[in-house]
């Protein structure tokens, strides 16, 4: 994306740094530059809805709300924003802030050292990627509850499959459902927009009844058509409080002439307050049944996954965030190296999700990472175009 079309927001304390840095950013030719002199200020630019933000430039050791607790604020809001550090401290230092960052889940395009020059910024803004690259939250529809509701009641839910690729041989493992909205009005709708709303009301095992159906009858289909594929469903952690859903599970697995060691139900880590007890039991009672246990989302950090680690988890899913441009910066790659270790010594498997490029997947081989997922081997399709791509993989598996 040129650089005219991006929105900056400086944040610097120094006046003199500041207006240098804008003067920097308008020389490479940026358009849209906001400036704050402290976290507080850089928070309201980023909750006024008439400004957007692109990327961030902050120092980090600034009076009032310093650069790392509004780091953690800028988490909170979810903000797709992305940031650059700059700050004269030490190289050390810079690195956990970084992990930090990370940690946060806010897109770090790198830590810079002052003085700020266009040398060192130009490479880092270059490595932003465009909205559109990502769910765009806040032009997409809106939906009511009611509508979503009515679209489950008129069978418009469906998953779409991203395949999941075997590092060291190729081979395809299975695939993820995702929940897509075949919208009548609207066409495909992403999770985003029915996921949040449903289980802030209660009903997302709506969704996930029919997740589970659709995606044990798929899985079904493929195995009777000889192709050894499981099917990672994404089970709520908010539908694990609910004693009989072990029960029900293992039922409607089994109605579809499908074994449980088919199905990988992925949990992911939320900051959701959940009923611990409950939850162990139901997790415990699927993965004796046979079920796959996936951690999803592995490395963005709540407690509550520490207390759910105890149970036999299967698989052990990193978040994308350390994933992606890992090739690249070494912040996300000690994250991503150090879960590929524990889930090596907890033998589970490991499975990189978000994996973009060639570099991506040379490294994830290079660290041994049993399972890819991501961009670079093929995006969600529907069921009809995965079956079709999964015969085409393995035709030309079969060349090479
Ligand atoms: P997730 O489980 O972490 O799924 C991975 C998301 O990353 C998917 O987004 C997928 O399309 C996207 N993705 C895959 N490869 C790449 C890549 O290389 N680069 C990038 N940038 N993204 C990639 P999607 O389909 O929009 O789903 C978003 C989230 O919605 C999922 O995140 C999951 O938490 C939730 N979700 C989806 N389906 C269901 C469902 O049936 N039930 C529940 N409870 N949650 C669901
Ligand atoms: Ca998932
Ligand atoms: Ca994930």
């Amino acid at each position: 994306m040129p650089i005219a079309g991006l929105a900056f927001l400086v944040a610097e304390d120094h006046e003199t740094q500041r207006s240098i840095l804008v003067r920097i950013l308008k020389d490479l030719g940026a358009k849209h530059i906001h400036e704050a002199s402290d976290g507080h200020g850089a928070l309201s630019v980023i909750a006024d809805p008439t400004r957007s933000v692109d990327i961030v430039i902050s120092d980090l050791d600034m009076p009032g709300m310093d650069g790392m607790q509004f780091i953690r604020e800028l988490g909170k809001v979810g903000a797709r924003i992305s940031i650059i550090l700059a700050s004269a401290l030490e190289r050390k230092l810079l690195g956990s802030v970084a992990l930090m960052t990370e940690a946060y889940g806010i897109r770090l395009l790198g830590v810079i050292e002052k003085p700020l020059t266009p040398d060192k910024l130009m490479p880092l803004i270059v490595l932003h990627q465009p909205a559109q690259a990502q769910p765009d939250r806040l032009t997409s529809p809106r939906f009511t509850l009611q509508e979503i509701v009515a679209g489950l009641h008129n069978d418009e839910f469906e998953p779409f499959l991203q395949p999941k690729i075997a590092l060291a041989t190729g081979q395809v493992k299975g695939a993820e459902a995702l929940a897509r909205w075949r919208n009548p009005r609207h066409g495909i709708v992403a999770p985003y927009a029915f996921i949040k709303p449903l289980e802030d009301n209660g009903l997302i095992d709506e969704l996930t009844w029919v997740m589970l159906r659709k995606a044990a009858a798929l899985c079904s289909g493929w195995r009777a058509a000889g192709m050894d594929m499981t099917v990672s469903v994404n089970l709520s952690l908010k539908s694990l409080g609910d004693l009989h859903l072990a029960d029900l599970v293992t039922e409607q697995v089994r109605s579809q002439n499908l074994e449980p060691r088919h199905i990988i139900l992925e949990v992911t880590e939320s900051a959701a307050t959940i009923d611990i007890g409950e939850t162990l039991e139901n997790l415990a009672r699927l993965r004796m049944k046979g079920f796959g246990l996936s951690i999803d989302d592995y490395g963005t950090g709540y407690s509550s996954m520490q207390q759910l680690m105890r149970i036999a988890f299967t698989e052990l899913k990193i978040d994308q965030s350390f994933v992606m441009n890992a090739a690249k910066e070494s912040s996300g790659r000690i994250i991503l190296e150090s879960s590929l270790d524990m889930a090596h010594k907890l033998n589970i498997t490991s499975v990189a999700e978000g994996v973009e490029t060639q570099a991506d997947w040379d490294l994830l081989r290079r660290l041994g990472c049993d399972v890819a997922q991501g961009y670079f081997i093929a995006r969600p399709m529907g069921h009809a175009a995965y079956h079709e791509w999964v015969l085409n993989w393995n035709r030309l598996a079969s060349l090479s």
